[in-house]
């Protein structure tokens, strides 16, 4: 018989997203009248910006012509698409990237769950908790963890708490680690990490010869010019960070799909008998390996988001979200909730009523107000007592669900 991976039995049975559809499910089956809104999956609703359907629809034109033939792209990315992301995500902010340092891809959940690969199975790894699952999992599915224990927590991952008390950013471990993923603006909590924290992490891996795996998906969403929207406008983060964008939240692009790492050429791991190695050779290795680049039209639309009118039209579509986000804040907040995130986030963490479980609350929110919101518990132990509260949804359905969440829940 053909053996299996049996680190993939490790992981814990139901992925989130699942068991909230089938318990989703089996309320409307029940309710069938029940009007229910989610606010519980991270995904956009806004459709495409014109821009991007106009870039779409153009070079899709083009590839049906004689002259407008493009087969396989560069494994990395066209230069147009490299270009305009070094000029406009980071030469705009003060940061000098090359292009050779840039590789897009057609997401940064692969990313964030094929970077792993580079590194050794021997590798530490730390996450902050709560976190984005698909960090945690994709190292569980590579042999870098021990079973799980009740909490849900892997023996073998250090969990770093992120708490009210320490603002959802925590500091760097006292002790040492291989690789840390952190994500800012972040999913769930809906915090930012200040210009400090990211300081006080870059020097610990400098001093640690760690490698810091920066998940900034939501960098548009921040509100706040000052704050850092790139670990690499933190003096030193070339020699110890990998940083992943994507167009998905800023611009529509989940079901588009196109996304971008930076490898730096500075950043160094080291093999067993010492010798340092170029990360950036091995993830270049690793993508001209397993993966054939990102369709042409998808890279003109990826392009088109720098455009002057694409800039504009996803400008409006994220003031659009952060605008849901203010209202969920205040509306949970005017209801008795304990509030955090939405500022700079398009989601909020919203504290249990009473300290009920994730769950519990979970199905309090679907039976009595029909909004669904996402247990903080799945996203690590540390998430327990929370739920997320996503701003992706019409004003419409977040005003009628802020009401009714009011209605139920306050005196
Ligand atoms: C949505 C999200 C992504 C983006 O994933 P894509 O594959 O680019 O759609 C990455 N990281 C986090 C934390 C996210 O929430």
């Amino acid at each position: 018989m053909t053996r299996i991976n049996e680190n993939y039995r490790k992981l814990q049975a139901g992925y989130l997203f699942p068991e909230i559809a089938r318990r989703v499910g089996e309320f409307s089956a029940a309710n069938p009248d029940a009007k229910i809104i989610r606010l519980g999956i991270g995904d956009v609703t806004l459709p495409l910006a014109p821009a991007i359907v106009e870039a779409l629809r153009s070079a899709a034109e083009e590839m049906g012509r004689e002259t407008g033939v493009h087969g396989y792209g560069p494994e990395s990315g066209y230069d147009f698409l490299i270009e305009a992301i070094c000029e406009h995500d980071y030469r705009a902010r003060g940061v000098e990237i090359a292009t050779n340092e840039v590789f897009v891809s057609d997401g940064s959940k692969q990313d964030s769950g094929n970077i792993q690969e580079i590194f050794g199975t021997e590798s530490r790894i730390a996450v902050t908790d709560p976190s984005y699952p698909v960090y945690v999992d994709t190292n569980v599915m590579a042999g870098r963890s021990g079973n799980a224990r009740a909490d849900g927590a892997y023996e073998g991952i250090l969990y770093l708490p992120a708490t009210e008390a320490n603002d959802f950013a925590p500091p760097p471990p006292e002790e040492p680690v291989d690789l840390v993923y952190l994500c800012s603006p972040n999913n769930p909590t809906g915090s930012v990490a200040s210009q400090e924290n990211l300081t006080a992490w870059v020097r610990w891996a400098r001093q640690n010869d760690s490698v810091l795996i920066f998940d900034a998906a939501y960098d548009a969403f921040i509100q706040d010019d000052d704050l850092p929207h790139s670990i690499y406008e933190i003096e030193g983060a070339r020699e110890c960070a990998i940083e992943m964008r994507s167009y998905s939240k800023r611009a529509g692009f989940t079901g588009v799909r196109c996304a971008y790492t930076v490898v730096p050429r500075q950043l160094e791991g080291t093999t067993s008998d010492g010798e340092r190695v170029c990360l950036a050779d091995l993830w270049s290795r690793r993508q001209a390996t397993k993966f054939n680049s990102v369709p042409y039209p998808v890279q003109r639309a990826a392009a088109a988001v720098y455009s002057p009118e694409g800039r504009k039209q996803t400008a409006e579509q994220v003031a659009y979200y952060m605008r849901n986000a203010a209202l969920l804040r205040e509306g949970l907040q005017a209801a008795g909730f304990g509030v955090f995130g939405g500022e700079h986030a398009p989601y909020v963490w919203m504290k249990t009523p009473g300290g009920i479980s994730s769950w519990d609350c979970f199905g309090e929110l679907l039976s009595r107000a029909h909004v669904v919101g996402t247990p903080g518990s799945g996203f690590g132990a540390c998430g327990e007592g929370y739920i997320r509260i996503s701003a992706f949804n019409s004003r419409e359905n977040v005003e009628e669900a802020i009401a009714r969440i009011r209605r139920v829940f306050s005196g």
